[in-house]
């Protein structure tokens, strides 16, 4: 028994912590995304300002290639926020668990998201979905978008991430045969290589030479969940204990 005791008091005393799914860092910001009714009007009026600069830009008609628009998947028109819940609950990270996700193909469309890429393709716009999704996950990614009718929600219009592929690369892809009108996604890095792998304030300084362009070509939509912002302000160094990486996160925020 003095054995087992031990042994017991030993693993215990070895294990992580227990999981606390309501004292989680991520609990507030996936409760935003998915509750909060202010998250839910940013997402249309994102979508509301996407459609009037589509209607001034198709009116202005200044172009000779096919108009097209360039959106992001993940959190732009599909909402993974359930997957970021199951995390909080499970006490997992990601990407455990998103592979799997993916496959079941059960993400609800962001609000605004159907309606405007609708009325892209009856106005003539094509749609290109650009994401960071890997190819692995494409099968689920397409019929995901296909079930909630998503306007050419198929191959040639979706571009995962390959083994040496980048947004940057699809957009001049697409650039060379198409006029891209808009561009909409929830991270900066939908929008411009300027954003890449910058750290935060360099990241700040690029916006704010770049502030014209939101809502006039870049439409931004709201994600407190995750994002390469989180990255900047990590300097992009993931691989440490999930208490360092808490801690460099809190020692990022500016007191006063
Ligand atoms: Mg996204």
């Amino acid at each position: 028994v003095g054995t087992v005791s031990v042994l017991i008091i030993l693993l215990a005393g070895c294990g992580a912590r227990e999981h606390d799914p309501a004292a989680d860092p991520m609990l507030k910001a996936v409760l935003w995304q998915q509750a909060a009714g202010e998250s839910r009007a940013l997402q249309h009026q994102a979508y509301r300002l996407a459609r009037m600069r589509l209607d001034d830009l198709l009116a202005e008609g200044r172009f000779v290639r096919k108009p097209a628009v360039v959106v992001d998947i993940d959190e732009t028109v599909l909402d993974n926020s359930p997957y970021q819940a199951r995390l909080i609950r499970t006490g997992t990270h990601y990407p455990e668990g998103w592979a799997e996700w993916c496959a079941r193909a059960e993400a609800e469309p962001v609000p605004g998201a159907l309606d405007f890429l609708s009325y892209c393709r009856k106005k003539g716009v094509v749609v290109f979905y650009v994401s960071n999704r890997r190819e692995s996950t494409r099968e689920g990614t397409v019929k995901n978008l296909a079930d909630h009718q998503f306007p050419f929600a198929d191959n040639p219009h979706v571009l995962l991430r390959g083994e040496n592929t980048t947004k940057e690369m699809y957009r001049q892809k697409i650039h060379e045969t198409h006029e891209i009108l808009l561009l909409i996604g929830d991270n900066l890095n939908d929008f411009s290589a300027h954003f890449y792998e910058k750290p935060a304030g360099s990241r700040n300084s690029a916006v704010d030479s770049l502030a014209r362009e939101f809502g006039n070509r870049f439409i931004l939509l709201p994600n407190p969940m995750y994002g390469d912002w989180e990255g900047a302000v990590l300097n992009y160094y993931w691989n440490r204990s999930r208490e360092e990486l808490d801690q460099t996160l809190l020692n990022a925020l500016t007191d006063y």
